[in-house]
């Protein structure tokens, strides 16, 4: 066999492109279109995974025409939202190639960039080919504020670089393997990424536009997002609580002292705003470190639920399954 022949066989192996959608009906064909373009213009197999985030709008019907007429694509359906992390997370576990890319189905994450992304893989041999936003694209000030803020902060708590992480990006089968090992429900996609450590490396790229429909994540869902990436990566919070005990350990000590020397010497403390400051003050901090503890338990208290991560109401491969089942029994 030709050493030429042999790469082509190992250039021709499946790569599986997981996208999440999440009420996209109105830009989902078109992008499509974009995707299998670059990817054919590429010359490699693949298969398309659509997961659909529950969405209540024609994004199912949509994604069902579209499986129905390329038989590349793969479906499945979420039982109701269960967020985009999640989302990622049945794609990557349904997800059948030596190499799964994973992109958002908005158009956002440009389909050209693909075989670049399949091109690095392969000259590269590194486990994780990451596409990094060059800048933030068109987004809010406070969107951009809020996210610098967020990946300077986990940065500093965790010790893993964010900066400008997206979740554009190959895996390698291994990465992906590895990456299935980690069974946690709060989950944050390129957090975990970071945190296996395989090779990695990294293509820059401009954002697109969103061209229609608008990002579903609202600031609160942003803020669930940071508190998920903050508390799945560092439980330095928790340490925060004890050293702003500790600081009002010494602080109680020096006021308690002070009081108690002018008390004998009969200069006692007159002053009603001294104590209500410090109740105040006090108070506050005790109930954000409760906060704190709580937004710990109440995570551990859903790991240790033991759900599963999402469920799917339908899918293209149960309608191939059933049909395929029969014959594969008899010997
Ligand atoms: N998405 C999802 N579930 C959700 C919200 C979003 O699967 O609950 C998908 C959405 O369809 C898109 C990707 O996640 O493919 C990124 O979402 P969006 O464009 O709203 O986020 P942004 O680009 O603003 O970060
Ligand atoms: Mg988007």
């Amino acid at each position: 066999m030709g050493a030429s022949l042999m790469i082509d066989m190992a250039n021709n192996k499946l790569v599986s492109v997981v996208i999440p959608v999440f009420q996209e009906a109105e830009i989902l064909q078109p992008f499509l279109v974009s995707v299998r373009d670059a990817l054919g213009s590429s010359g490699v197999s693949y298969e398309l995974i659509l997961v659909d985030d529950g969405s209540s709008d024609n994004t199912w019907p949509i994604i069902l025409k579209e499986a129905q007429a390329f038989s590349t694509i793969r479906a499945f359906r979420l039982s109701r939202n269960f967020g985009k992390e999640l989302a990622l997370c049945a794609g990557l576990e349904k997800a059948r190639g030596v190499a799964v890319i994973v992109m958002d189905g908005d158009g956002q994450h440009p389909a050209a960039l693909l075989p670049e992304l399949i091109r690095m893989w392969r000259t590269t041999g590194a486990d994780v080919v990451q596409a990094i936003k060059r800048t933030r694209g068109a987004e809010s000030l406070s969107n951009k504020i809020g996210a610098l803020l967020f990946y300077s902060i986990l940065q500093k708590l965790s010790g893993f670089d964010f900066k400008g992480a997206s979740d554009f990006k190959l895996m390698s089968r291994k990465a992906v393997d590895a990456w299935l090992k980690m069974g946690e429900r709060n989950v944050f996609f390129r957090g975990m990424t970071a945190w296996m450590g395989f090779t990695t490396v990294q293509i820059p790229f401009e954002v697109t536009p969103r061209s229609k429909g608008h990002s579903t994540w609202s600031y609160l869902k942003r803020f669930k997002l940071a508190i998920t990436g903050i508390t799945a990566f560092s439980s330095l919070p928790l340490q925060f609580v004890t050293f702003a005990g500790g600081l009002f350990l010494i602080f109680s000590l020096f006021l308690g002292g002070q009081t108690l020397y002018l008390k004998l010497t009969g200069r006692a403390v007159s002053g009603f705003a001294t104590v209500i400051l410090l109740e105040l003050i006090i108070g506050s901090f005790l109930m954000i470190s409760l906060g704190i503890i709580g937004e710990y338990l109440a995570r551990i208290y859903r790991e240790v639920k033991g759900r599963p991560r999402y469920l799917v109401r339908e899918s293209t491969d149960s309608l191939v399954d059933a049909s395929d089942n029969q014959p594969e029994q008899l010997p």
